[in-house]
């Protein structure tokens, strides 16, 4: 047989890379020592470094004295909030900044976010842009505050001959950008609560939802892009409606009927409405179970959203700021949206996933539109540094939400984007509760509360823990942009204290770390464990790019589990036996005298829509057990199911 000689220096180039790849691989799997050392007694503990911020930020942060904020906020609530919320137009004056009884935030008062996001700017602002859209085809959109006054004030008409009045829900189904960001104005500026589901769902439980919501009208689009590629969903979405009893207005892709459509409506002026007066509804992200309708109010929501954009992102008059969430996310409709334009900024929205079509392509954009304030998550981080070499961008902060910011990637973070801000919040929260920038950070620690903010490590039964211990992080007084409503849920408040639900440790300084859900924490012997602490360990060996941890029932008490993604893509199969091993002694390095955690390797981990690792169903997959509700799951995770 003859073999073209062409193709002899190709596979030999193949076969050399492979080997390459396998030694370098080898050389991480096997450090220095041969075989895998039995634990020392003590556990090496993790190291907390405290890291200043740079001086110039520091210098020119919003927030000059944090402590002294933080100290009246808690002292005199009212005047804290009521000087921000002032420069808020306010149709009618509020009776009461916060009524203690029933936690109401400027009651009596009437405004809408809508005039404040849009109308107030106006005419000083007419051509800032407002939003930069990058659709799913590389389409760039500059869009000013004219125009998006403009064209949310003719859709907002549009909704009225529709049937949509004051109060009844409008269901989105949009992708990121310039038409989910008119239409949820468009809602607000009429009084609308507008609804929006994510992208992605099958026809059954996109129907389940719209039977929950039992929208007045459904905006949808006929495809979405997801790397690079169309999406169709119009069948998905005409099978799901079938005898609903709803109008449907379709935003067509590639085709200019949506705008040319505003064009023949009447604008609507705003609407005032009380502060309480529902905003929106928009599902929790699923991680624990099914998920929650949290409802945001207008007032309240208002000032609490762009208070934080201002002090804790520390955006400037006239920067970009950009968020790689979703706009159908909480942190899409906060700082996405709402709070960017609420502070006359300008916010960049892009449809496709932030890696897309590649790593390089993220930290072009960002330096080519010149984006000063980034909010992302761990996830799209850790994505990031698996990918490799980074390049220079201009960001001024990269902040960080969603899931724990572990030590080694606020590091990554710090030294190839900008000075990490890992803020910690919850849907129901609608912004920010910790940090305190610009504090001088402690990597793998949220930080110290926000002004407004009384945070708190408790046992059981709301009793103060000491400082170090692990407990229920739970909050005595949050800010104002708390929810007004809650659908599908227990109420999180008991004995006074609102129960976030998560895992917390407070060091003697006030810094608060998050080590994961408290339903989440791994029982070993008379430990309590978070998973966020193992998996901030195993990120800090180099053969690890993504890790989970879970607690499974063992011999005597719980066990750990846990999933790892390797850095190298191809991992080879016959060093994962030793890897295992390698990691299993760097955990009991590290947390000390535990049973051996069991090692399973995946491709990578199955995560919610909004980016969040899904350990329970890791956990349901090990134990064969039910999964429960999956409705959160991100749409394209399949791969590596079993272990
Ligand atoms: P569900 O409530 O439906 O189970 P979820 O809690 O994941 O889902 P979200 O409101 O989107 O829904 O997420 C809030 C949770 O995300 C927090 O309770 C916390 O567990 C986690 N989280 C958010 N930010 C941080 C952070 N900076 N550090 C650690 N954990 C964070
Ligand atoms: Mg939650």
């Amino acid at each position: 047989v003859k073999v073209p000689s062409r193709r002899f220096p190709f596979a030999f180039g193949r076969l050399a890379r492979a080997l390459a790849e396998v030694a370098r691989v080898s050389a991480q799997v096997l450090p220095e020592e041969e075989a895998p050392t039995p634990p020392p007694a003590l556990p090496e503990p993790v190291r907390v470094e405290r890291i200043d911020p740079p001086e110039a930020l520091r210098r020119a942060a919003n927030l000059p004295d944090p402590r002294a904020a933080h100290r009246a906020s808690l002292e005199d609530p009212e005047a804290f909030w009521e000087g921000f919320a002032r420069g808020f137009a306010w149709e009618r004056p509020w009776k009461a900044v916060f009524r203690r009884e029933d936690r109401t935030w400027f009651a009596g008062g009437l405004t809408n976010v809508a005039l404040n996001a849009l109308d107030r700017h106006l005419p000083e602002k007419a051509q800032q842009v407002a939003l930069l859209t990058l659709d799913g085809e590389g389409r760039l959109g500059k869009w000013t505050y004219k125009e998006v006054r403009e064209l949310s004030s003719r859709l907002a008409g549009l909704f009225r001959t529709l049937g949509v009045g004051r109060g009844d829900r409008v269901a989105l189904y949009l992708p990121t950008g310039l038409e989910a960001a008119l239409a949820a104005l468009a809602c607000a500026r009429i009084g609308a609560v507008h609804a929006a589901l994510p992208l992605g769902l099958g026809p059954e439980a996109l129907r389940r939802r719209l039977e929950d919501l039992r929208p007045r009208l459904l905006v949808a689009a006929d495809a979405y892009f997801y790397r690079g590629q169309p999406v169709r969903v119009r069948e998905v979405v005409e099978a799901a409606i079938q005898g609903l009893d709803l109008k449907v207005l379709w935003h067509v892709r590639g085709s200019p009927e949506f705008l040319e459509r505003l064009y023949e409506a009447r604008p609507a002026e705003p609407e005032p409405v009380p502060a309480a007066h529902p905003l929106f509804l928009l599902p929790t992200s699923g991680s624990t179970g099914k998920p929650k309708g949290v409802v945001h109010g207008h007032g309240g929501y208002m000032v609490g959203v762009a208070w934080a954009l201002r002090h804790v992102f520390d955006l400037k008059p006239g920067e970009v700021f950009h968020t790689t969430a979703d706009l159908f996310w909480i942190v899409g409709h906060s700082f996405g949206l709402y709070a960017p334009l609420l502070l006359g900024g300008t916010s960049l929205l892009v449809e496709d996933r932030p890696d897309h079509p590649s790593p390089g392509a993220f930290y072009e954009r960002l330096a080519h539109l010149g984006v000063d304030v980034l909010l992302t998550s761990p996830a799209v981080l850790r994505t990031l540094r698996r990918h490799g070499e980074a390049r220079p961008t201009g960001l001024r902060l990269a902040a960080s939400v969603g899931e724990v910011l572990s030590p080694e990637i606020w590091r990554w973070t710090r030294e190839h984007l900008a000075w990490p801000v890992d803020n910690w919040w919850q849907t129901e929260l609608g912004a920010p509760a910790l940090p305190r920038p610009p504090l001088p950070a402690k990597p793998g620690h949220v930080g110290l509360p926000l002004p407004g903010v009384e945070a708190r490590v408790v046992d059981e039964e709301g009793r103060p823990l000491p400082p170090g211990s692990k407990g229920h992080l739970v909050l005595g007084a949050t800010g104002p942009a708390h929810m007004v409503d809650l659908q599908g849920g227990r109420s999180p408040w008991r004995g006074g204290l609102y129960w976030t639900g998560d895992l917390a440790e407070m060091d003697e300084e006030g810094y608060f770390r998050i080590l994961g859900r408290t339903e989440e924490v791994i029982k070993v012997g008379e430990a309590r464990i978070g998973p966020a602490e193992v998996e901030a360990v195993l990120l800090t060996h180099p053969q690890v790019a993504e890790a989970a941890a879970v607690g499974v029932p063992g011999e005597t008490g719980e066990e750990i589990a846990v999933f790892v993604v390797p850095q190298a893509r191809e991992f080879p199969e016959e060093l994962k036996p030793l890897l295992a091993e390698k990691l299993k002694a760097h955990i009991l390095r590290h947390l000390g005298p535990v049973p051996p955690p069991r090692v399973f390797f995946r491709e990578r981990l199955p995560r919610t829509r909004s980016g969040k690792i899904l350990r329970r169903l890791l956990k349901a997959e090990l134990l064969g057990l039910d999964p429960g509700d999956t409705s959160g799951l991100e749409e394209d995770y399949g791969a590596g199911k079993a272990p």
